[in-house]
């Protein structure tokens, strides 16, 4: 497995690589594929060119300039050997002069050495015209007259050697010798002439030749240098974007081999985790065999579960119909009770009215010992009527019949009220009352007649649970703990028996009384407290008691608050209200 992953790094590796590539290798085609780059491949060919063009130029023109210099050359050895023909023609004549003159046979030497280079110089000058048709003619109506001159020198010799000075020097006088020199020279002269005409013109044509070459010479040497100019320019900035993306590469090839670093660096770490996923994933195998075990169990569980299920349902069903007994019966119950109380009553009240009027002496006097039983028939009379009232009024609240009629109670007024009519019962226990003023502006969301009912019953049990000479007090206080949950504590406290702990949770249950022994000293039924709270919590407050066997107990009821908070706040000071009897 890690294996795998460092193989799959191994070809990032070589995939960030052929990435670099090819980003680099289109840059390089785009360089080497450009217009740009034809052109210069073509400039580069341009020097080439030139310099070829130079190089056949000079090979032409220095070809042609040997050519003009052999043409130069053998002009000037066809004037050469004419003025040498012509001068060994003179050298025959001074010869021949000398020799006619003097008789003197050593000036025959000039004339025979002169008619030998004559006929060499002659037979050369032929072979050097050759070419030459103009110049061949000439040489041609040159042969005749130069035979005819020798032959004029020949015979001065001749006659000279033979007759004499007189002879001889007739055939000089006669001139013909000087009209054939004259006829030589002017041939030899056009000969020349032509020659030198020749030489000008070849002397020319190389000039112009010459020139020509120096010029192409020049512009090319300038296109040349021109070209190498902007080649190397050229090659310059190519070498420059070489450099560039040489640079370039060498840059990524940089950040190539950190990522190559990195991604080994991440490798050994995948294989670390690897590793580490290989324990984890033999726990999570064993958890898995675990769960399976647990799966199975919670099926097991599941299916233990669905028959309770079942169970239950068949119990509900059976709860159904035992509270729809129960709604039955509880209907027949209220409607006992109704039914009750207005038998109950009805009969109570009679004797109420009876013993009332026997009392007052109607229709006639009763002995006094009989007014004791009376009162007595009166006390039974009243605890009857309140036994069955409480109990009337558990039936409704259970029956859920009570109205309630909610709305602003100002709390200092309702405390006021209700202190007249406990206030017989404070003075026969000889119990000193307190009233503790509370915040005028006070309020609660409430029903007063249910509030009133609640803190009298309250008051009349710590009447009853507290030894005479006790002291009740009765207090309203706002709870502004909660911004949210604003209620007002109304408390009834007293220095009575106080409740047992174990009693404190049970109080507020129908019919339980903390001394239910038939000789104990208060009356009651034991469903003050639980009617209470129920008309409380009906109110949507609450009631609740803290005690303490022998100190004492607290009863706190508590209902919606109206007030501002500002309000609330306010302190309390003495009581301004007190009884004591
Ligand atoms: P009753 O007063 O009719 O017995 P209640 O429901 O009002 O019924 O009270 C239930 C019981 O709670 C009383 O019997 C009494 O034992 C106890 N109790 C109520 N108020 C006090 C109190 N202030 N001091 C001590 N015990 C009390």
């Amino acid at each position: 497995m890690p294996a795998r992953k460092f193989g799959t790094n191994q070809s990032a590796v070589s995939l960030a690589r052929s990435k670099v590539q090819s980003e680099s290798e289109p840059k390089r085609r785009r360089f080497v594929d450009s217009p740009a780059n034809r052109w210069r491949n073509l400039l580069a060919l341009g020097p080439a060119i030139v310099v070829l063009v130079l190089g056949m130029t000079t090979f032409d023109g220095v070809r042609r300039t040997r050519e003009s210099r052999a043409l130069v050359a053998h002009t000037r050895n066809v004037i050469d050997g004419a003025q040498a023909m012509f001068s060994a023609l003179q050298d025959a004549e001074t010869g021949e002069r000398g020799y006619v003159i003097t008789g003197d046979s050593t000036y025959l030497a000039p004339y025979v050495s002169g008619i030998a280079t004559l006929r060499t110089d002659t037979a050369e000058l032929r072979a050097l015209t050759q070419g030459n048709l103009e110049q061949q003619a000439r040489l041609d109506s040159l042969s005749p007259i130069l035979r005819e001159r020798l032959a004029t020198l020949a015979a001065g010799v001749a006659s000279r050697r033979a007759i004499g000075f007189d002879s001889a020097a007739s055939v000089v006088r006669s001139g013909h010798g000087r009209v054939l020199m004259d006829s030589i020279r002017t041939i030899v002269g056009n000969v020349m002439a032509s020659e030198r005409n020749l030489l000008d013109r070849h002397q020319a044509a190389e000039a112009v030749r010459g020139g020509v070459v120096t010029w192409i010479l020049l512009a090319g040497t300038a296109t040349a240098v021109f070209l190498a100019l902007v080649l190397n320019g050229l090659l310059l900035r190519h070498a420059q974007t070489e450099a560039r993306l040489a640079h370039d590469l060498d840059v990524r090839n940089t950040q190539l081999e950190e990522q190559n670093l990195e991604l080994e660096l991440q490798s050994q770490q995948l294989q670390e985790q690897a590793a580490e996923l290989e324990v984890q994933n033999e726990e999570l195998q064993s958890t898995s065999d675990t769960l399976a075990e647990q799966a199975a169990e919670l099926e097991m569980q599941a299916e233990q579960l669905e028959a309770t299920i079942r169970a239950l349902d068949d119990a509900n069903q059976v709860a159904e119909s035992a509270r729809a007994a129960a709604e039955l019966a509880n209907r027949a119950k209220s409607d006992f009770l109704a039914t009750m109380s207005h038998e109950l009553r009805t009969p109570l009240n009679a004797i109420a009215g009876y013993a009332q009027l026997m009392q007052l002496g109607v229709p006639e006097p009763v002995p006094a010992a009989h007014h004791e039983y009376l009162a007595r028939i009166q006390q039974s009379q009243r605890h009857l009527l309140g036994v069955i009232n409480s109990v009337l009024n558990f039936a409704r609240i259970e029956a859920g019949s009570v109205v309630y009629e909610m709305g602003d109670v100002a709390i200092a007024a309702l405390l006021a009220e209700v202190e007249p009519l406990i206030a017989p019962q404070m003075q026969s226990r000889g119990h000193t009352y307190a009233c503790l003023p509370c915040d005028p502006t006070l309020v609660v969301y409430a029903d007063p007649d249910k509030v009133r009912q609640i803190l009298l019953n309250l008051l009349s049990n710590a009447i009853k649970f507290t030894p005479s000479g006790g002291q009740i007090t009765l207090s309203a206080e706002a709870l502004i703990d909660e911004p949210t949950e604003k209620y007002a504590a109304i408390r009834v406290r007293d220095t009575g028996l106080g409740i047992p702990p174990e009693k404190l949770s049970t109080i507020f249950d129908p019919f339980v009384q903390v001394d239910a022994s038939h000789n104990r000293a208060a009356e009651g039924t034991g469903l003050g407290l639980a009617i209470s709270r129920e008309l409380a919590r009906g109110m949507g407050g609450d009631l609740v008691v803290e005690s303490t066997v022998g100190v004492g107990s607290t009863f706190t009821l508590t209902l919606g608050l109206v007030m501002s908070i500002e309000t609330a706040n306010k302190t309390t000071s003495p009581p301004v209200s007190e009884m004591a009897t």
